[in-house]
């Protein structure tokens, strides 16, 4: 039987690590870290997070702004409020919560935060600082997969380590920190044939496809690591991962559950990313 990686209760230690370093910076500097979200429209799955982003800056003794602008606000609009959140010395993280409604520029508004503000580490200048492995923020998600690794004693060095995904949020940045981390690392996509054969080399397996219980236990190898990326709702509104965890436990050495693995991390490594921003 597999152990279980806790990502509740490892996000609930690094936040409490935040909270007391949040504590000592602001009894020397006499502010706190700020952070600044926006939300465009009325996206119910957006409006739970960018909540939840608030009331995770508070926990943290944070001071943190949210700013709703309605469904049709215009691209200049939303360009001038990145503008003046760039120049406030407050906010020193800005999140625009991604997607954008269709008819808004995403890699305009992106491009247009302040790289030393850009706490999503999506901008170019960040993606690229991560590509040469000298980096300031790292992306949350993949961030939060190698704070799991590294709080369960997992080393990536030397190890086979097999990314199935290849987005710019997820599988790209994973890869690479795999790789910063001395993994032997492998991407694969929907066009990787054989996949199973692949993913049965991996001694760390990270899944981030987006599709229900796609892993079985016929793709994992015995005594691997599996991390479960994915999140995913179930007709019956419970939510899911991309590994078939009651197949997979029995055989892999460690394991992500979904809730409760991954997840609970992302908002956990953007306080992080906050609290680095302000000290910088
Ligand atoms: P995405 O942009 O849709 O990318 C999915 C990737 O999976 C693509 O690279 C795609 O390959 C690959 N893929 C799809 N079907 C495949 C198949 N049958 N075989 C092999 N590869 C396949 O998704 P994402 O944004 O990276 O997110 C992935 C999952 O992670 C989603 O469930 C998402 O909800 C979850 N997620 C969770 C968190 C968290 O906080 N836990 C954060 C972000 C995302 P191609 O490139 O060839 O199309």
């Amino acid at each position: 039987m597999a152990m279980r990686i806790d990502g509740k209760a490892i996000s609930a230690q690094i936040r409490e690590e935040i909270k007391e370093a949040t504590a000592a910076f602001v009894a020397e500097k006499g502010y706190a870290p700020g952070l600044a979200v926006v939300i465009v429209g009325e996206d119910p799955a957006s409006q739970v997070y960018v909540r939840n982003k608030a009331l995770a800056c508070e926990q943290v003794g944070f001071y943190s702004e949210v700013h709703r602008l309605p469904a049709q606000t215009k691209q200049e609009e939303l360009n001038a409020l990145v503008d003046r959140l760039n120049a406030d010395e407050k906010i020193h993280g800005i999140l625009v919560q991604l997607p954008l409604p269709k008819h808004l520029d995403e890699t305009e508004v992106l491009l247009r935060i302040d790289p030393s503000k850009d706490v999503d580490a999506f901008h170019p200048y960040n993606v690229g600082k991560i590509m040469i492995g000298d980096y300031d923020f790292l992306p949350c998600t993949p961030a939060g997969v190698m704070a799991l690794l590294e709080r369960s004693g997992i080393d990536p060095a030397g190890k086979n380590c097999v990314v199935i995904g290849r987005s710019n949020i997820v599988g790209k940045p994973m890869a690479m920190l795999l790789l910063h981390a001395n993994g032997t690392v492998t991407i694969c996509h929907s066009r990787t044939k054989n996949l199973a054969e692949v993913t049965r080399e991996a001694d760390i397996l990270v899944v981030a496809i987006g599709r229900a219980d796609f892993v079985g236990a016929d793709m994992v190898k015995p005594g691997a690591v599996v991390i479960d990326v994915g999140m995913n709702r179930r007709e019956d509104g419970k939510l899911t991962g991309d590994v078939n965890f009651e197949e997979v436990e029995p055989i892999a050495s460690a394991i992500t559950p979904v809730p409760g693995g991954v997840g609970p991390m992302t908002i956990t490594m953007l306080l992080q990313n906050t609290l680095t921003a302000a000290k910088k």
